[in-house]
């Protein structure tokens, strides 16, 4: 039943935008209290296996962190999770029935999946706020022209969410103004936006000062349970800091995987790390 719902928002139909209403609402089918599942998942380069039989489940409202020394394969496990690559082997389902292996990367963003990147992409002459506005129009749920008016209710939106990532005071400053760790904020608010239910976050704190790395913990354990979070990260103080359970990549499969406790003593986790 949300598949059928799913497919027929994809296509566009008269009925779209109600039943992908209906699907960004709840309509994804976390029953069994996923949101996310990679079962045995292999990708490999010129013969080069970057993904080895990958398994890999996550909770509804979890943060989870993923760690792993270069090249392991966790920049490759995102782009699989967001279609960007098709893994050769394996399966990756959104919730019970969303398999994303079928699905462009577009619509896997449509269907709840956001992704942030290293580089921020933001709209660096725009202000603060024109870069959240640009992102709530870019939001294809809604039929609206960028030129239409806002709302006074979209303006409270924005303004909430400035508040959120701690740049309201900033929102008339040109985004290109903005410090490094502001303007990974300010990304994140963007994505956030679009009211992700999977948010993927490829080394966020990378650069940031310790103030700025801080702040971007408190954010995202203030995400998790309304969001479901991955992030895949090398700053060990910061992955202490906001871990539930961490999972460890390794030569593209999972070499451990448990409570952050647990795992930082792990000595194949140990090897992996002191042996770089
Ligand atoms: P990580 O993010 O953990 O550092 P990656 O997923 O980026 O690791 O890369 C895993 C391995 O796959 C690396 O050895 C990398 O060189 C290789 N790789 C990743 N993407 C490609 C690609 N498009 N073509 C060839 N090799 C790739
Ligand atoms: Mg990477």
């Amino acid at each position: 039943m949300t598949t059928i719902a799913f497919t027929s928002a994809l296509d566009g139909g008269p009925s779209g935008d109600a039943a992908f209403g209906h699907v960004s609402s709840g309509g994804l089918d976390t029953s069994h209290g996923a949101i996310l599942y990679l079962e045995n998942v292999s990708v490999s380069f010129d013969g080069f296996q970057a993904l080895k039989d990958l398994s890999l489940s996550i909770d509804v409202g979890e943060l989870r962190c993923v760690i792993g020394p270069n090249g392991a394969g966790k920049t490759t496990m995102m782009d699989v999770i967001t279609g960007k690559t098709r893994p050769d082997a394996g399966s990756a389902f959104f919730g019970q029935t969303i398999d994303l292996t079928r699905l462009t990367e577009a619509e896997i963003a449509q269907a709840g999946i956001g992704r942030k990147f290293q580089k921020p992409t933001i709209f660096e002459q725009h202000s603060v706020f024109e870069n959240l506005e640009l992102a709530m129009k870019a939001d294809k749920r809604v039929r609206r022209t960028l030129f239409a008016r806002l709302s006074s209710e979209e303006r409270d939106r924005i303004a909430a969410m400035l508040e959120r990532v701690r740049l309201a005071e900033s929102a008339d400053r040109p985004a290109g103004l903005l410090s490094h760790g502001q303007k990974q904020w300010l990304e994140i608010a963007m994505l956030l936006m679009q009211e992700p239910k999977l948010l993927l976050l490829d080394e966020p704190v990378a650069g940031m000062s310790d103030e700025e790395t801080e702040r971007t913990a408190d954010l995202f354990l203030s995400l998790a349970g309304k969001h479901s979070l991955v992030v895949v990260e090398h700053d060990m103080a910061f992955v202490a800091s906001i871990a539930r359970k961490v999972t460890v990549l390794h030569e593209g499969s999972v070499l451990a995987e448990g409570p952050h406790e647990q795992v930082q003593n792990d000595p194949r986790v140990i090897e992996v790390y002191l042996g770089r």
